[in-house]
């Protein structure tokens, strides 16, 4: 769905974060929230929870005929498959939290993140890589939810995603998680610090006060 024409009226900024499964993503994601005051959207999905997952926080797990049918009434900013599973972007909220002037953060696969580039171009991207593909397969293998054949797919699903890196603003490079959260973090902050229509606002200001 577009939102394009109401672009102008949001405060908030959106960010789009992706990147290979286990290139830390979720978790510079976590990170940002502690340090800024930003809106982590909680995707709907059919798939399986893992353990630790929790319903509402992790994701919102449901069925694949609710999630048809919140696609069908449009509910979803963006959706895609992935690795078999169905994911959305619930659409209400995020809107709300825009209007409101909070940022929000979206941490989707490159298949949604391309449908928000077209329906939302205002958005900003930023593509999380993981230092080396030795260290993607051994993150993938620690979380022990994988079976080696899933192992070997997300680690063929992340080569082709990284060729999909020239449509991003931004690359952050996972190695340290801290450099990894701050330069994150100076991505948002700088996004903050663009000649903006407020800065014009302010510039009017001080005409007045002159
Ligand atoms: P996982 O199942 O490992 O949590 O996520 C698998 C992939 O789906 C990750 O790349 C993750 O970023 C992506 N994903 C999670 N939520 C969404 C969503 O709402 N939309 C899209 N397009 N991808 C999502």
């Amino acid at each position: 769905m577009a939102i394009t024409e109401r672009d102008k009226m949001y405060k908030g900024l959106l960010f789009v974060v992706s990147g290979p499964s286990g290139a830390g993503k979720g978790t510079i994601c976590k990170r940002l929230a502690e340090r800024f005051n930003i809106h982590l959207s909680v995707s709907m999905t059919t798939r399986v929870a893992r353990t630790g997952e929790e319903e509402g926080i992790s994701y919102y797990f449901t069925s694949k005929k609710v999630f048809a049918d919140v696609l069908a009434k449009g509910g979803f900013l963006e959706h895609a498959e992935v690795y078999g599973n169905l994911y959305g972007t619930p659409k209400d909220k995020v809107i709300e939290q825009l209007e409101r002037g909070k940022d929000v953060v979206l941490e989707i696969d490159i298949q949604g993140a391309m449908q928000i580039r077209r329906n939302y171009p205002a958005g900003k991207f930023i593509f999380i890589l993981p230092p080396s593909m030795a260290e993607l397969r051994k993150r993938i293998t620690g979380r022990g939810s994988e079976t080696e054949e899933t192992i070997n797919l997300r680690m063929r699903e992340a080569l082709k995603e990284v060729s999909y890196i020239g449509k991003y603003d931004y690359c952050v490079v996972n190695g340290d998680l801290e450099e990894a959260v701050n330069r994150v973090g100076a991505i948002i902050t700088a996004e903050h610090s663009r000649v903006s229509e407020d800065i014009y606002r302010l510039i009017e200001q001080y005409k007045e006060e002159v």
